[in-house]
């Protein structure tokens, strides 16, 4: 038995594709030049129910799983990365911690809204001294009474500047690390003491927000533990499995659209008495584009289809992630080549697929990190312990 797309996935694609030409595409130029976040796209994607695709239906989602999200992420990035982005860490960082590790009425109070669209969550590890060493944190929780006092604060946080609900890693027992001595966090953002401190102005995904965070005597309830006290790294590993599958499914957005764009330059532009697309140089560029989106396609739905069925797909994730990231970025450098000068301009959406494409390299684990996650878990089954 292995995936392969229901009747209602391909419904599903064909909603999200024609939402995706409506409502995202005309305004993605757009957001990247003004650096603005589509609130009202995203909005309107909550109001749809796309918000909540993977989520069940008890908590205020769709219930198309796994795949659902996978479609989503994937005709979402074909047309725009940087709402691609805003979606992804929404749905499959943010709320997605809350989805795997909540507890009843977590769900029911944070979830709900946020699959609705109702509320945006964001996902809060990275620190300026804790990027790939996520261990290294040192955002303190200390508990007091029933509540837990947040002191520290997260850069380069996705969603950071409006999002409303933020899972937050902070140390519990300094003494015990990552072992126990890390516990995940549900915050509200307008709870005092929790500051956006500022935005980055970045190269590409221009139309998302990118935010420090500071927090100061922030007072959580510890009613907003998430998860167990002690077992927030395991939380965050988890959610963060669940990412790096769906941002391999953002790629294969990605490389679509670089894809498409190239064989319909290469049907139009001529030089040299022909189309471009008579010349083998440019065959072969695009069948290598078209041979690695097809490998890519796979492994994304194969690892979808894993989740939905409860099997174990940690290892492959991080593969979808690697590669994925690194086809995309392929894919769309060798469109844009194609292309010539018009691909360098900023007339043509292939310049802003460009820089959009290379934060897939770096976000949610670089790909040195997916690399030595993938060599860990080999080495682990031939009795090697390897370490970062
Ligand atoms: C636009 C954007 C959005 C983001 N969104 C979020 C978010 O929503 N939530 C969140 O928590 N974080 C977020 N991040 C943070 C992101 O996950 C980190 O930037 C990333 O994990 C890398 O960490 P770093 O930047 O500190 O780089 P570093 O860890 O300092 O790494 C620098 C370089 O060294 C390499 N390196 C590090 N260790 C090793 C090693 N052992 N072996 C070989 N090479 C190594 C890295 O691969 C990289 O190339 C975001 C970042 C950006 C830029």
């Amino acid at each position: 038995m292995d995936f392969t797309f229901s009747p209602e996935h391909i419904a599903l694609r064909r909603m999200i594709r024609e939402f995706a030409e409506n409502e995202v595409a005309p305004i993605a130029a757009e957001i990247d030049r003004d650096h603005q976040v589509p609130m009202e796209t995203m909005r309107k994607l909550g109001q749809v129910g796309l918000l909540g695709v993977c989520f069940p239906q008890e908590y205020g989602g769709m219930g198309a799983g796994e795949m659902g999200y996978c479609i989503l992420m994937e005709e979402i990035n074909r047309v725009c990365t940087s709402t691609g982005t805003n979606v992804g860490a929404h749905i499959g960082i943010g709320a997605m911690a809350i989805y795997l590790d909540g507890n009843d009425e977590q769900k029911r109070r944070y979830l709900i809204p946020l699959a609705r669209g109702e509320q945006f969550a964001a996902f809060g590890l990275t620190e300026s001294g804790a990027g790939s060493d996520a261990a290294a944190i040192r955002t303190r929780a200390v508990r007091e009474g029933d509540s837990w006092i947040l002191d520290g604060g997260k850069v380069f946080i996705t969603n950071g500047g409006y999002a409303d609900v933020v899972t937050v890693m902070a140390v519990t027992d300094p003494a015990l690390g990552a072992r126990g001595g890390i516990t995940a966090f549900i915050v509200e953002t307008d709870w005092e003491g929790f500051k956006v401190a500022r935005e980055e102005d970045k190269m590409g995904i221009r139309g998302t927000s990118t935010a420090e965070l500071v927090f100061e005597e922030l007072r959580v309830p510890h009613e907003n533990v998430l998860g167990k006290v002690g077992e927030g790294f395991v939380t965050f590993m988890k959610s963060l499995d669940m990412g790096r599958l769906t941002l391999g499914a953002a790629c294969i957005g990605g490389a679509e659209m670089a894809l498409e764009s190239a064989v319909r330059w290469a049907k139009t532009r001529r030089q040299f008495g022909a189309e471009l697309a008579s010349k083998q140089a440019i065959q072969w560029k695009i069948a290598d584009i078209a041979t690695e989106l097809e490998a890519l396609r796979s492994l994304v739905y194969r690892v979808a289809w894993l989740v939905d069925t409860g099997q174990p797909f940690g290892q492959l994730a991080a593969m979808c992630k690697l590669y994925g990231s690194e086809v995309a970025s392929r894919a769309i450098d060798i469109a844009l080549q194609i292309h010539g000068g018009l691909g360098f301009s900023r007339d043509f959406p292939l310049e802003r697929g460009f820089r959009d494409a290379r934060i897939g390299e770096i976000y949610e684990g670089t790909s040195e990190v997916q690399r030595i996650v993938i060599a860990s878990n080999i080495f682990r089954e031939h009795g090697v312990r390897i370490r970062p």
